[in-house]
Formats: C-alpha cells, structure tokens, sequence
C-alpha cells in the first residue's frame, strides 16, 4: 500500500508532464523532500501531443534517445492549396511523448521525487495549503505549478492562461514514407493550422483554431484526411484520436507567494507553448529543470530566487514569444478583411518565411 503523504514538504509538484517531472528531478536531485502529483492514472497517458521536438531538446533531456521514432528533416509547408514551401533543414524528433513522458518520471523517482498519480490537486488555499483529491492537505515551502494550460495553480495566484488555441488530432496510417513535418495553412483555419506529422508508418494528423471555431474542427481535420488519403499518402482507418488546448496568449506571471509558500508556475502552466507554432515540449522541459533549481535557490535562502526565475525566463522565451504574440495579433486583423487573399499575411504569421522573422 501506498504509505500516506506528509503533511509539509519541501517542494510539492501539481503536474508529472515534461515540466514538473523535470522540476521534481531538479529539485530531489539536490536533496529536497519532493511531492509531485498528477491526476492521470499513468505518466503521459493519454497522449494529447503532436509529438514533433526541434533537435535541440537532445542537449537537454538524456532519455531522449529511447522516446524518439522518427528523424525529421524539413518542414513543407503549404499556403491553401498552392504548392509546398520547403524549409530545408529543420531538423528535429518524432517522439513516443508517453515513453518520453514515462522516462521523464521515471528520472524523478530516480533521484528521489515521491510520484504519486491519481492525485488531483482539487483546491489551493490563499495561505498555499493544497488539497488533493482524496482530502489530504499538503503544504510545502515551494509550489511548482506544472499543472498544463488550465492550470489550477496559476488561478491560484491569478496566472490564468486566457487565450488557447483548441485542437482535434487523429493517427493514420502512413503509406509514403516521409521525413517532413507537413504545416496546412488556410483562411479556412482560423487562428491555427493542420498539420500532418510521420511517425515511421503512423502519422499524427490534426488542427487548431481559435476556440470559437472549435465546433468546425472535426469538419477541418476531416477535410484534410480526406485529401491526403485521396493523394495516397495516408490511409482512411483513424487509429486514434485527440486533442486538448494549447496557450496562445505568450508568457505569464510565473511566480508568486500563497502566505509562506513560494510559487512557481513552470512550462503551459506559465504560458510559455509558442503561440505561433504551439510547441512547448522543449519549453517546459526546460522551464521546469529551472523551477526545480530556483526552488532549491529559494529553500537555500536566496530572497531574490523567484525574481531569478523570472528574469531566466525572460531571457530565454520572452522574445520569442513576444513575436509570436505579435503575429498572431496582426494575422487575426489581417484575415478580419473578407476581401484579402490572406496569402502574405499567412506568410506573415508563420516561421517559416522571412517576413515572419523581419522587423
Ligand atoms: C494536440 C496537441 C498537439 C501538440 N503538439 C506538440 C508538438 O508536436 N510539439 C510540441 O513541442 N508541443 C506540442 N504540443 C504542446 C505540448 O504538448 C505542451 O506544450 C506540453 O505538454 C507542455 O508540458 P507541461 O508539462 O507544461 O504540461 P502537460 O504536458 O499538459 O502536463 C500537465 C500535467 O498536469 C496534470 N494536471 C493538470 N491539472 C492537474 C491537477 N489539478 N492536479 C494534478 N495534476 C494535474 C495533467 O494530468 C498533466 O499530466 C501539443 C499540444 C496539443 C494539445
């Protein structure tokens, strides 16, 4: 039997994805007494996930190597129904994300971090007392929210994630193989793209839109089945389905205090997926191994470690997701005028074209 939790600890997790197993990695690994928590009954299940990492995340994450099931070179990208645009290279992963995610908590417990799931973080005190969902209360000296994009944490301290993109995402067969990442961009797609995703010889094929359009998303994603199955490159059986919001509004206020306790928001829960491309795998494994070591920070009695925090993050995502803010914001204005094409402002509002990254 699971023995009970204590009722303080030093760190107390809400969230087991990428970003609070790597903060609950961090912190246990310098010797804390760490509580992580998550809702879903095993680490990464269900999959909500595109699965598609930049190479770089490699340099971060060591159990990389047994998640990853497919190379990726380019990115094809198609504007309407004009002819792909290739951006070669573009390098990156296809992943496992629930091996991926498994590995991540498996490190955890490694180096120490009490796991535990089927724990839901049900209510949060203004004093930072957290009560789970079969009635224990924990207080810790930290709090990482790691808790996703509605993130019960970040409400806690008023960091609500207020723009979200909504996604619906299907597995198919892959008949060609492939080693592109396929972006689908269209009027047709508001706020969002498709994207069709090789994984050796399944593909994940989805979209997103604006949440105000979340009722034509099964039709959209239909829609580009259909073609590609036309086209012979997947096949018509859906193995799967998903899908899930993803924080579009770029980065929040990821620190706060709740009485004694001292917060810490890491990864969706801070707003730091890009609005643009809605990736945050590497933003949250990153963001969340920093949460973990500016809780050690804080623990060890430096009064400026959540100001750190902040600052770190700044540093590292702020201008990115500025940009991609920005873009968003023109492109929604742009596609407001029923007469226009949309043609330069999709080219506009997506990474990779040169007018995205111009001033
Ligand atoms: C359809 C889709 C496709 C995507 N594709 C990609 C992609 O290809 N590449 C990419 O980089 N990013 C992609 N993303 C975004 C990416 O999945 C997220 O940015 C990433 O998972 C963020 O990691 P995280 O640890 O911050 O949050 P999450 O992975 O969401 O983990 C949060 C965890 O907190 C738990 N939790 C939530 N509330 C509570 C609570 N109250 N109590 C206890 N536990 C709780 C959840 O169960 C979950 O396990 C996609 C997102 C979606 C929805």
């Amino acid at each position: 039997m699971t023995p009970p939790l204590p009722p303080t600890v030093d760190v107390l997790c809400v969230g087991l994805g990428p970003a609070g197993a790597r903060a609950a990695a961090a912190a246990a690994r310098a010797g804390l007494a760490v509580v992580a928590v998550d809702r879903r009954r095993r680490p990464g299940l269900p999959v909500q996930c595109a699965e598609f990492v930049p190479a770089l995340i490699g340099s971060n994450v060591r159990a990389l190597g047994d998640s990853v099931r497919q190379s990726i070179r380019a990115m094809e990208t198609r504007i309407e129904a004009g002819a792909p645009d290739l951006t070669d290279p573009f390098p990156g992963q296809m992943l496992d994300r629930a091996a991926f995610d498994a590995a991540l908590v498996a490190d955890a417990i490694a180096t120490g971090a009490d796991c535990r799931f089927g724990a839901t973080a049900r209510a949060i005190a203004p004093d930072g007392t957290v009560t789970l969902s079969d009635a224990t209360a924990v207080r810790a000296k930290v709090l990482i929210g790691a808790d996703g994009p509605h993130s019960a944490v970040g409400r806690a301290i008023g960091s609500v994630n207020r723009h979200l993109v909504e996604t619906r995402q299907i597995s198919v067969r892959l008949l060609t193989p492939h080693d592109a990442t396929d972006i689908f961009l269209s009027r047709g797609i508001p706020g969002g793209y498709g994207w069709l995703f090789p994984k050796r010889d399944v593909a994940n094929l989805g979209a997103g839109v604006d949440p105000g359009h979340r009722g034509r998303l099964k039709e959209i994603v239909d829609g580009l089945h259909m073609k590609l199955a036309g086209a012979g490159r997947v096949g018509r059986e859906v193995l799967a389905l998903t899908g899930g919001a993803i924080p579009v509004g770029g980065m929040l206020k990821p620190t706060a205090t709740l009485g004694a306790t001292r917060v810490l928001l890491a990864g969706d829960a801070a707003g730091l997926a890009n609005p643009v491309t809605g990736a945050g795998i590497a933003a949250a494994v990153h963001s969340g191994t920093l949460a973990g070591e500016f809780a050690v920070e804080a623990l060890r009695g430096n009064a400026q470690a959540l100001a750190d925090y902040e600052d770190e993050l700044e540093a590292l995502f702020g201008a990115a997701l500025a940009r991609a803010v920005r873009r968003r914001g023109e492109l929604a204005s742009a596609l407001r005028d029923a007469a226009a094409t949309g043609t330069a402002a999709l080219r506009r509002g997506w990474v990779a074209y040169p007018e995205y990254w111009a001033a």
